[in-house]
Parts: structure tokens; sequence; C-alpha cells
């Protein structure tokens, strides 16, 4: 289990990711734009932060660049999360700071692949595979 930020503006984008995290074990967060991350930030840092590059007032990308110049945040893996889906998008998530890049509308397999691969964890399990394991 690991505390999870979602920085994301769009409520069902934050329930349906809160949902998938929740259910997967995790400990998470919300929060609407960068202002409300950062109280989060105050209170404890994460283990993984789920950053929505369109954001209102400070975008993703901007917000990604400053976690990554402070000594706090520089070492939490970030999952750039976007309805951008055009050429390039990947590269500047990357170039801004992001780990890696997932796109909307959101996949549970496809998030739980890339959060368990962020967090060290062994990859995620089709639904109901864990009841059939030896
Ligand atoms: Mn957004």
């Amino acid at each position: 289990m690991a505390r999870i930020l979602i920085v994301e503006d769009n409520a069902q984008n934050l329930k349906l990711a809160s949902v998938l995290l929740r259910a997967d074990g995790h400990d998470v967060v919300g929060a609407a734009d960068a202002m409300e991350a950062e109280g989060a930030l105050g209170q404890a840092l994460p283990d993984l932060i789920l950053m929505d590059l369109g954001l209102p007032g400070k975008d993703g990308y901007a917000f990604t660049r400053e976690l990554r110049h402070r000594e706090a945040t520089v070492g939490i893996p970030i999952l750039a999360v976007t309805s951008f889906a055009m050429k390039g998008d990947r590269e500047r998530a990357l170039e801004a700071g992001c780990s890696d890049y997932l796109t909307k509308p959101i996949d549970r397999l496809d998030l739980l692949e890339r959060v368990h691969r962020l967090l060290g964890l062994t990859a995620p399990t089709a639904v109901g595979a864990e009841r059939n394991a030896p």
C-alpha cells in the first residue's frame, strides 16, 4: 500500500482514479489544482503523484517542474495523466520531469501496471485472477 496524491481538476476522472487505486489498496488523496496539492504535500509526502497536465491555474507541466526542483519532492515518481493525445505530449511530459505518461480515458490495468512499476511493486493481475492463483 502506498500513499498516492492525485492532482486532477475533473471530478469524474478524480473519482475514477481514486476508486481504482483505493481498490488496489492504496491511500489516496485528491487535489483539484496545484494549490490544493501544495496543501496535501504540506501534510504528508506521497509515494507517487498522478498529475493531470491540463489544470486550471498552474498547469501540470509547470507544477511538475517545480516539484522536480524541490528537495522534498524531487524523488517522488510522477505519472502524467492527460487527454492530450497529441504528438509530442509524452515527450513534453517527460521533459517537464514526469516519470511516465498515461492517456485518458483511464484504463484500469494500464493505470495499475504503471503505478506498480513506478512504486516498484509486482505487475497487477487481471480481475479475479488472484483467486485462481495456487
Ligand atoms: Mn484537467
